[in-house]
């Protein structure tokens, strides 16, 4: 079979302009230069250049993953909703699931992850501990109703994951496979080409094993990553843990009252005082199961909604509303503060013991100044809630963090066995008794790594895929004349002998300039163009990265594309 893509015969239509709901420099690209287009919001239709590098980059994800000797399965997207109600997840998951009915009245969904599934294949096909290890992995398509589905391929509705699953009698079992796909995963995006960072997505000093999100920087990414420009600390934002400001052993004076008329902001209180918004205490109340709570930071800083919600999980968070006020004189809307309060309250551990703050006085227009943590108040709960801000301390080594946005792409957990307990998941151990089965899962988002992989490497002109995942490995150019597309057709002939993939744009009535756009455009990694000098065999190799250009004789030019 040829290798050889006649433009002519591509269905490849290119744009021009920008598509208008576009965000995002991947999501122009991609439908600009014809690789997918939207079929409606978060669900996207795969063009065949577009085809070729999602499946590419699924080639080269599926070579790794038999490397460490995972196999391949392929389970139904199409799910039974009994086993996800099982682990929870039926009602967990709220409206980010896809659910239907069969025409029985069964209740179904589209799955979003399969851990169920996959440890129901695992009861049901292994029975003793030598059927294990086992890892087993599969490509495909995933639906998720996301709230906010933009940014094209990079958060679809409807999506393609590798989705992989290890199951280990021991713990020491469990890290050995999470280790081989730690390892697999550096692999893949080394060769896809894609610049990642390892981050800890579990908070603690030094980071743990136990799940690490391979993430891609990037400007367009919805992730936001810490990292130490000192020690090789890096993690996930919600990750990372403040390590305890040291108690104050300065005396302070006593409580003092101040008159601060219409002050219910930090703002306009610190701007009254004239003091730092730092240090003031800012008292957010919300409501733990029900029961509100306050919540003191220092006024600078805001409270991280979602660490907040798992530090205290399984109990639920809300934000207080006004009905809550209503038969609670207590609580002075604006003005409280945790002096004489009589609801539970929570620090983060900036408010230090021995520190004094300005805060409310839990009367109208006032507030108090020296209200001293340990003296005039105590905190019931030290947690960390403050969202993390770049020069925050590392907690490895106390050096002011950077802040950088990321796009998710890969994220290892070692799971335990929160699943093999929901469905029984034993086998026969060596002593003749059922052992529980530990699992992990791995997930890799193979159409979300096309869109990254074109934000890291698309330039004002276009695309520009790394050799290893791009649609062909050389664009051939004819510019025009009747004799520079009989050199474009036969030079193409060559490579493709050779064992490489060419797209050659013979397309006959369209002109130079628009040939060369496109090229661009459709970022093959070598541009070869059969221009002025195709009467003398000579043609212009270009390398669409660096814009470098030389002449070459036909078969210089052969010779170094097959190098
Ligand atoms: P996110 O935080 O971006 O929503 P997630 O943490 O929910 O992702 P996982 O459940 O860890 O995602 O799924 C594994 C991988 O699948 C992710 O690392 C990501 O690369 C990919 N992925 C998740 N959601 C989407 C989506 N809506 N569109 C495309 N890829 C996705
Ligand atoms: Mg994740």
């Amino acid at each position: 079979m040829s290798q050889v893509q006649r433009m002519s015969r591509l269905m490849a239509k290119t744009l021009r302009d920008d598509p208008a709901d576009a965000e995002t420099l991947s999501h122009k690209l991609l439908v600009r230069a014809g690789y997918v287009r939207r079929t409606s919001a978060g669900l996207w239709s795969w063009l065949p250049l577009g085809k070729k590098v999602l499946d590419n980059i699924s080639r080269v994800v599926r070579e790794e993953m038999d490397a460490i000797g995972a196999q391949e399965v392929l389970l139904p997207a199409l799910l039974p909703k009994e086993p996800y109600e099982a682990s929870g997840r039926w009602d967990e998951y709220g409206d980010l699931l896809f659910r239907l009915k069969d025409r029985k009245g069964g209740d179904y969904l589209l799955g979003p992850t399969h851990e169920e599934i996959f440890t129901q294949v695992v009861k049901d096909q292994c029975t003793s501990y030598k059927d294990l290890p086992v890892m087993l992995y599969q490509i495909q398509t995933k639906y998720r109703d996301e709230a906010r589905p933009r940014s094209g391929v990079l958060r679809g509705r409807e999506f393609q994951m590798k989705d992989s699953y290890s199951f280990d009698t021991t713990d020491e079992g469990l890290a050995e496979s999470y280790a081989l796909h730690r390892a697999a995963y550096q692999k893949i995006f080394t060769r896809i080409g894609l610049d990642y960072r390892i981050v800890s997505a579990v908070s603690g000093a030094m980071g743990g094993s136990d799940s690490e999100e391979f993430l891609a920087p990037a400007g367009a990414g919805e992730d936001t990553f810490a990292d130490c420009p000192n020690c090789d600390y890096a993690a996930n934002t919600e990750a990372v843990t403040f390590q305890g400001a040291v108690a104050e052993t300065v005396e302070h004076g006593p409580v003092e009252e101040l008159d601060t008329p219409d002050t219910p902001t930090i703002e306009t209180l610190a701007a009254h005082l004239g003091v730092p918004a730092s240090a003031t205490l800012k008292n957010l109340l919300v409501k733990v199961d029900g029961e509100i709570t306050a919540v003191g930071v220092p006024g600078d800083r805001e409270v991280d909604l979602g660490k907040l919600g798992e530090h205290l999980a399984p109990a639920v968070v809300e934000l207080v509303t006004a009905e809550d006020f209503e038969d609670r004189p207590d609580l002075v809307r604006g003005y409280v503060g945790p002096q004489g309060l009589k609801i539970r309250y929570i620090a983060d551990p900036r408010v230090a013991p021995g520190t004094a703050w300005v805060t409310g006085a839990n009367k109208p227009d006032t507030h108090a100044r020296d209200v001293v943590v340990g003296r005039d108040f105590e905190v019931d709960d030290y947690l960390d809630v403050v969202v993390v801000e770049a020069g925050d301390p590392c907690p490895a080594c106390g050096t002011g963090l950077n802040l950088d946005r990321a796009i998710e792409i890969g994220h290892i957990f070692q799971l335990g066995r929160k699943y093999a307990d929901t469905f029984q998941l034993d086998v026969l151990g060596q002593q003749g008794k059922p052992v529980r089965v530990t699992m992990g899962s791995y997930g890799i988002g193979v159409s979300r790594a096309v869109a990254a992989i074109a934000e890291q490497t698309a330039d004002e002109q276009g695309l520009c895929w790394p050799r290893e995942i791009a649609p062909a490995d050389v664009h051939v150019v004819a510019a025009g004349k009747a004799l520079q597309t009989e050199l474009a057709v036969d030079v193409s002939e060559q490579l493709a002998a050779a064992g490489l993939r060419v797209l050659v744009d013979e397309r006959p009535g369209v002109s130079p300039g628009v040939k060369f756009t496109d090229a661009e455009l459709i970022g093959v990694p070598k541009i070869l163009v059969a221009g002025r000098r195709s009467a003398d065999g000579v043609v212009e190799l270009k390398d669409r990265r660096t814009g470098e250009r030389e002449e070459l004789t036909v078969a210089e030019a052969v010779a170094r594309l097959t190098a």
